[in-house]
């Protein structure tokens, strides 16, 4: 084990046999930090652990001994998650709590043999009237997994630690149920409190059949009457009538073509169904509409019911129970972390009234009120942790790289070009952060075709201009190859051609072991490439800017391990797909954002047309006469199931009916996903070349690839796309000063009216389109692409809700600003919990 963690474990087991009385160092634990911090550094402690340990010790005086051995658990647990050596070491870390670690089992109630009836919980108690000896039954809580697992903020010292209770204390509760509900990952008390309803049955004000009308989207309750399997169409198919009854009315729903669920509707059996109301003949009726069984008693409780999601072998009914005994016993015993001038400013109901009310509403009012409290949580502690990273990212030091006004001018001036001001100004920002003896964490954010490359390519030139390497990294060896073009040709005045290197999978062996040579030794001063630039061997001489194109494409683990090729490199992430401010604001908090909007000079917006799949002719017209003038176009097949070898094959279908009958007077190339990177590269190249008037491709050509002579894209099956994906497809075309054309041709005649591809004909703009999407499609396609952890963290609250998003973010600055360590007393609870939600995570999310 490092020294300075051994000291630390010392420090802290002493102070747990002092009962953590803040007596192993004179004047307190604080008083250690001075010379430990520096210590913990020479020793290469990661620089999140570190402040991990300043943060709770410079707080500890003010907590109370119970506080103070959990603070001290949870940052050993800390440090174990990241050195595991400290931790197996003689198991030295303060024990579950101030008094002996008791077994498991004592003190648990005989759980089997005392149930009854109606199940009661043992008593809440709040931590400090729990003698010590009683402690030892709670456990201490499983390493998490992530983020996802907490709610934000909820738990800290101050709350009871019976939350952490297993939940075989329940009353009701045996081991088999415990089994079963560890399934849902429930495990503890406080687990069962953050297990949200999936949904509610509001029998408060459910809807008389009575008084439905036609069109109206709603949920009803009713009692089924009858159940018919009636045979269409001369028995070719058939339809399952339901009749529901709720005393005011009856309410017939059919089902087209599933006859087995006639056998899952019983007469009697009371069910709530949500869907459109429609007409048949005068009747009102509901056609294939969602339904769910509902226990007939909550038919009279008059009140919202919670649903939540279930596992086999336990029922809605029994676990609302144990909800219920959980959260009415438990909820209001809950600290809440948040300070109360937050809450005040911020118009949030305190925690536990939210925690109440978000399982068993009192009324919908209420029940919003809670969500916005829960989800408000989600956002502020997102908010402060990605403040906290920026601060600390900003808090080591980074090499200076400077460069002349002069040096500058005559890069510009060699460039094929005049660089818009969008370019111009994203390229100051980075000049600037270069400069500024701080890890640059710039995002640019630049639509497809704003011309991010160069951008690229000069900062990297900057750096490399002062004896430093740069690497650039990409998601796909086609693009690798494309930039590794554009940087030798844009940089031919600075670097030779052997200092600037493609690294691809397909690189061979020997001449990858040269290049790991030349990066080792520095003659080698870029390097270009997949991810393969990251992989294990390849070590750099002085590497100090690491670029990230199209960033989405890649995981975390792959930014963080090339930022860990350098020390604190500068690291300059792009993306092309337009982020919503929303979500930027929460996202990418962290970053600093250079948002490029421009497109350069001389450009056309894509004319953009959405065409019935019968007037395919027309499109192979325009087709004709743009490769006639010399162009060349895209014909891009949709994914048409999840199988890339299936796709592949449509793909080769098509392109052999394409060359032989459709156009057996041009040369086509193919190009898809099973082909070797050689191949597609091979492919792309001719294409480029123009070896070929139309390539007939899949998605793989989506990301990045740049034919400016291409003026054509013709999208087959264009419904199946998303936005984001059909606007980076757009972006292959337009990219020279000819105007281009994208035809989007989908399935089906009626998927012409299909939302996205109108938004597509509507606006070229990718920011437009991309808060289009989101509005569509919800957060999922963003935040998948980010960081897994984010998309989960974020249980209630929803990326599309800006004003929460403002809001929360508002107060979190705002507090950041008076206090960035939490060290003031109000806001200890507050480090806690932040320290919970952000500690175990990864540190790197940029
Ligand atoms: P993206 O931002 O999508 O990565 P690229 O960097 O591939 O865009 O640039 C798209 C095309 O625009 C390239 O052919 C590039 O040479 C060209 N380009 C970039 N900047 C300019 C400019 N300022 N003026 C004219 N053409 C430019
Ligand atoms: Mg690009």
């Amino acid at each position: 084990m490092q020294p300075s963690l051994e000291k630390l474990r010392k420090f802290f087991r002493l102070e747990h046999e002092n009962g953590y009385a803040n007596t192993a160092i004179i004047g307190g634990l604080a008083e250690m930090l001075g010379y430990w911090e520096g210590e913990a550094r020479a020793d290469g402690i990661q620089e999140e652990v570190i402040q991990a340990v300043v943060q709770r010790l410079r707080s500890y005086d003010g907590l109370s001994p119970q506080s103070r051995a959990d603070a001290l658990r949870g940052l050993w647990k800390r440090i174990g998650d990241t050195y595991p050596e400290a931790q197996q070491k003689n198991r030295p870390h303060p024990p579950s709590g101030p008094g002996q670690p008791q077994p498991q089992t004592q003190n648990q109630p005989p759980v089997e043999s005392s149930r009854t009836e109606s199940p009661r919980p043992e008593q809440p108690r709040r931590s400090e009237s729990v003698p010590p000896q009683n402690r030892g039954e709670y456990k201490p809580r499983p390493a998490p997994q992530g983020r996802s697992e907490h709610v934000p903020g909820a738990r800290t010292s101050a709350t009871p630690a019976a939350l952490d209770a297993k939940l075989t204390v329940l009353q009701g509760v045996g081991p088999r149920h415990a089994e079963t509900l560890a399934k849902l990952g429930l495990h503890t008390l406080g687990d069962l409190l953050y297990y949200y309803p999936r949904r509610y049955d509001d029998y408060s004000q459910l809807k008389p059949i009575k008084e439905l009308f036609y069109g109206e989207q709603v949920t009803v309750i009713g009692t089924i009457q009858s159940v018919h399997t009636r045979p269409i169409r001369g028995g070719k198919a058939s339809i399952v009538e339901i009749i529901i009854s709720d005393g005011t009315g009856a309410l017939r729903l059919s089902y087209f073509n599933q006859p087995w669920l006639a056998n899952r509707f019983k007469q009697g059996d009371a069910i709530s169904v949500s869907g459109k109301v429609d007409q048949y003949l005068g009747r009102l009726v509901m056609n294939s509409p969602d339904w769910e069984s509902v226990e007939v008693e909550s038919l009279h409780t008059n009140r919202i019911v919670p649903v939540y999601s279930l596992t086999e072998r336990i029922n809605q009914k029994w676990l609302r129970n144990v909800m219920r005994q959980v959260v009415e016993y438990w909820a209001p015993a809950v600290a809440d972390a948040l300070p109360e001038s937050i809450r005040n400013s911020a118009r949030v109901m305190p925690l536990g009234d939210a925690l109440l009310q978000v399982h068993f509403p009192t009324s919908q009012d209420k029940l919003r009120a809670a969500r916005e409290r829960l989800a408000f949580d989600e956002i502020f502690y997102l908010q402060m942790g990605v403040l906290r990273q920026k601060r600390d990212w900003k808090s080591v030091d980074a090499r200076h790289f400077s460069v002349s006004d002069e040096w500058l001018e005559a890069r510009l001036t060699g460039l094929p070009f005049t660089l818009t001001s969008a370019q111009q100004t994203a390229l100051s920002d980075i000049r600037a952060d270069l400069d500024s003896g701080k890890p640059m964490n710039r995002l640019i954010q630049g639509d497809v075709g704003s011309g991010k490359t160069v951008v690229a390519a000069l900062a990297a030139a900057m750096i490399t201009s002062n004896g430093a390497q740069a690497a650039i990294m990409a998601p796909t060896s086609i693009l690798a190859e494309q930039h590794y073009r554009s940087f030798t040709t844009l940089l031919k005045d600075l670097l030779k051609p052997e200092e600037i290197r493609l690294l691809v999978g397909d690189t061979p062996e020997s001449e990858k072991e040269e290049i790991r040579a030349g990066l080792a030794n520095n003659t080698i001063k870029i390097v270009i490439g997949t991810h393969a630039v990251i992989e294990g061997p390849v070590q750099f001489a002085e590497l100090q800017l690491a670029v990230i194109d199209e960033q989405h494409r890649f995981g975390v683990e792959q930014r963080a391990e090339l930022r860990s090729k350098g020390t604190s490199p500068h690291l300059l992430v792009m993306t092309a797909t337009p982020i919503p401010r929303s979500l930027a604001l929460t996202l990418y908090g962290d970053l600093d954002i250079s948002a490029m909007t421009e497109l350069p000079a001389g450009r056309q917006p894509v004319n953009t047309y959405v065409l019935r799949p019968q007037e395919r002719e027309r499109a192979f017209t325009l087709l004709r006469g743009q490769i006639k003038d010399g162009k060349q176009a895209f014909i891009i097949y949709p994914l048409i199931e999840e199988s890339e070898k299936i796709e592949a094959r449509a793909a080769v279908d098509d392109y052999e009916t394409l060359s032989t009958e459709v156009f057996p007077d041009l040369k086509l190339g193919l190009l898809h996903g099973r082909m070797r990177p050689a191949e597609k590269d091979d492919v792309m190249f001719k294409f480029r070349d123009k070896a070929y008037n139309i390539l007939v491709s899949t998605t793989v050509v989506e990301v990045g690839v740049d034919v400016p002579n291409a003026t054509v894209m013709l999208i087959e099956g264009a419904d199946r796309f998303g936005l984001a994906q059909l606007h980076q497809l757009r972006g292959r075309v337009g990219r020279g000063s000819d105007q281009s054309y994208c035809l989007l041709i989908p399935t089906h005649e009626d998927a012409t009216e299909n939302e996205r591809l109108q938004a597509m004909s509507e606006s070229t703009d990718g920011f437009f389109l991309a808060e289009k999407d989101l509005q569509i499609r919800g957060p999922g396609e963003f935040l998948g692409t980010r960081q897994s952890g984010y998309a989960s963290s974020l249980r209630m609250a929803s990326i599309t809700d800006v004003k929460l998003i403002e809001k929360a973010r508002t107060q979190a600055q705002k507090l950041f600003e008076q206090d960035p360590d939490l060290s003031q007393p109000e806001n200890t609870l507050l480090a806690e919990a932040l320290g919970r939600f952000w500690g175990e995570g990864k540190g790197d999310v940029s």
